[in-house]
């Protein structure tokens, strides 16, 4: 157990010191002029960058495996966290994983890093991100991308704000709402879920404004669902992201959209609503058909009258008949 301890403490220490020589050479090398100009042009300031150790990794095949193995580790190190991975051609030798990218440092919730999401500059590099692989100390389905940073304000304020992508998490801290984290992509995993939970009752999903983002808006409900989460979503323009919204019209724009989130029911009665073909009477009745289960979990409330009130309108049905039909059982197919 106590080898199993240090052998982790030195590939934290391993992880950190990357982190640490990727951020010193986004601020101090020649090479590194062009990101900081992309960085800089996507509005993120020198502040922001720094408070998420946001670094650059060299086009060079071997920087980082040199540098940490003067600094005494070993390959089996390097491999271990990611860093490194083996040649299959050049009789195995090893070489640094992360080249000509911006790098995302990964953090538990203690602020040690665990791993690294990596952005290409051109985007005639794909992959446009490339994570640390699955490993010893790297587990994508538990991480959330900014979590030490966000933990308290988010315990303080009672909410937490999620977000896909990494440029998301590091526009809205710095619009002021410091509470958000990055799912890093559109599924959330069920461990997620749990320390989204340990840390806030509610959650703000700020997810893309386009098809994968609303989909998975969904999908987190039934994540959530069961747990101590009140969810509430963040409307943002067709097809843009927080990052888009906060460079296009500003901190304020974004904030007073997050102040105007909705509960999670709402947003998915008018996702129904705007998807549905209401042409016909049995398009309508489809309508209601996938309207029926959205509605059942809301107790009667003002919310709940709001709701029925608006896919009435919507149905062209009075608000009674509309109450009436969302609550009768389906009908068993036939
Ligand atoms: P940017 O604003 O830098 O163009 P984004 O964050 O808006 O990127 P999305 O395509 O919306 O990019 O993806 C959201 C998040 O999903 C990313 O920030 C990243 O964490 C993750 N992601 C996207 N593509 C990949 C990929 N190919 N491999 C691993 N993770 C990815
Ligand atoms: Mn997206
Ligand atoms: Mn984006
Ligand atoms: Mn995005």
């Amino acid at each position: 157990a106590r080898a199993r301890r240090e052998r982790r403490e030195r590939l934290h220490s391993l992880l950190d010191r990357a982190a640490a020589y990727y951020a010193r050479y986004l601020w101090e090398s020649n090479e590194a002029a062009r990101a900081r100009d992309y960085l800089a042009a996507r509005g993120l300031n020198e502040s922001t960058l720094r408070t998420f150790r946001v670094g650059y990794a060299p086009s060079a095949w071997d920087k980082m495996l040199l540098g940490s193995r003067q600094a005494g580790f070993s390959e089996d190190e390097l491999l271990a966290t990611g860093l490194a991975q083996r040649s299959r051609q050049r009789r195995g030798s090893l070489y640094d994983r992360f080249r000509e990218r911006i790098m995302f440092p990964l953090a538990d919730s203690r602020g040690r890093v665990v791993g690294f999401g990596a952005r290409a500059m051109r985007d005639n590099q794909p992959p446009k991100y490339l994570n640390t692989s699955e490993g010893e100390v790297f587990h994508k389905g538990s991480q959330l991308f900014g979590i030490d940073i966000a933990r308290r304000p988010a315990s303080r304020a009672g909410s937490i704000v999620l977000a896909e992508g990494y440029t998301d998490v590091l526009a809205l801290h710095q619009a002021g709402i410091e509470n958000a984290v990055g799912v890093m992509g559109t599924s959330l995993t069920d461990e997620q879920a749990r320390e989204l939970e340990r840390t806030a009752r509610t959650l703000v999903l700020a997810l893309d404004a386009d098809g994968a983002g609303q989909e998975a808006m969904v999908r987190a409900s039934r994540i959530a669902a069961g747990r101590r989460l009140e969810l509430r979503v963040v409307s943002l323009p067709q097809g843009m992201d927080p990052a888009d919204l906060i460079q296009r019209d500003g901190a304020e724009a974004v904030r007073e959209r997050v102040g105007r989130s909705v509960p999670f029911v709402s947003f998915h009665v008018d996702k129904v609503l705007a998807s549905a073909d209401l042409g016909d009477a049995e398009g309508k009745d489809r309508a209601l058909a996938e309207l029926r289960p959205v509605i059942a979990p809301v107790p009667p409330s003002v919310l709940r009258e709001e709701l029925i009130a608006r896919i009435a309108a919507r149905l062209g049905l009075s608000d009674q008949l509309a109450a009436t039909l969302l609550e009768q059982q389906a009908a068993p197919a036939a």
